[in-house]
């Protein structure tokens, strides 16, 4: 669709965060502003269902990562939401969980802003908390682990997070995103620490029809998850709390009262 001649008098850009894939895990405040969307940049995280909520003659554009298909640089995106809020008026961008968790949200609302655009953030569920949730997995359990990682497994460069490994030192549950490619390694790290049992879950799909789960330890998670062939988007939950996974009693795995 050709962009209107007239420049739009209110460019805007809300950043929403869609959750993790249910389409039913949104707010209510980022089903609304899709709604007053005249555009709609999507990632591939996101549920096309969610389109749905959009004005019929809005401009839905994916601009996600898909295999075998052309994708857009983050450069490139920047620069959409600016052309499109520029001639169309108030650009949707969204995102997969919450644009600030991994999500590179805050490089598009600088440079948004930078180009005189008005932005709103509209804050998203994020998978490193629901995916674990939805298994019953608690993040924080009083007596068990009293702080919670979120981290990736590797840093620009392709080197192991730092970050990872001091949380391994630690007892804190730890989420590992865009990890899954990395396991070995990781278990490695805990193994080296002397936590070769500590238990590890891995879901691919967490919210979605298509969810697999697995549960190991870090001595037998990688046969696992090769054996049940998952693969991204997956994420890694790392702690004595996997051990409530599948709905078990905390007298189940040892801990008969919280202290
Ligand atoms: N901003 C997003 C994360 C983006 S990084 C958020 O807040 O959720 C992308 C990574 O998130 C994936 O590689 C995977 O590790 C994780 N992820 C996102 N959605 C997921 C899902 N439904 N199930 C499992 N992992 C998911």
């Amino acid at each position: 669709m050709k962009p209107p001649v007239h420049l739009s008098p209110n460019p805007k850009l809300t950043l929403v965060g869609a959750g993790p894939g249910d389409p039913e895990l949104i707010t209510l405040k980022g089903i609304r502003a899709i709604g007053m969307a005249q555009v709609i940049l999507y990632d591939a995280l996101v549920s096309e269902a969610l389109l749905e909520y959009g004005q019929p003659d809005a401009l839905k554009i994916f601009v996600g990562k898909r295999k075998d298909q052309i994708t857009y640089t983050q450069q490139e995106i920047d620069r959409l939401i600016v052309h499109y809020a520029i001639h169309f008026g108030h650009v949707v961008r969204l995102k997969g969980g919450d644009s600030f968790v991994f999500g590179r949200g805050y490089e598009e609302i600088e440079y948004a802003t930078r180009h005189g655009i008005a932005v709103e953030v509209i804050p998203g569920i994020t998978s490193a908390v629901a995916v674990p949730e939805l298994q019953h997995i608690p993040l924080t359990l009083r007596g068990i682990t009293e702080s919670f990682w979120v981290t990736t497994a590797t840093v620009a460069g392709g080197a192991m997070s730092e970050d990872l490994q001091l949380a391994a030192r630690s007892t804190a549950t730890v989420i590992v995103l865009m990890g899954l490619h990395k396991l070995k390694e990781i278990t490695f790290l805990y193994q080296s620490l002397g936590k070769a049992a500590i238990p590890v879950a891995v879901i691919q799909h967490g919210s979605l029809p298509g969810e697999k789960i697995v549960i190991g330890t870090m001595d037998s998670i990688v046969e696992k998850v090769e054996a049940g062939r998952l693969s991204a988007p997956a994420l890694i939950i790392i702690g004595e709390v996997v051990r409530l996974s599948g709905k078990k009693t905390l007298a189940a795995i040892g801990k008969h009262q919280f202290i």
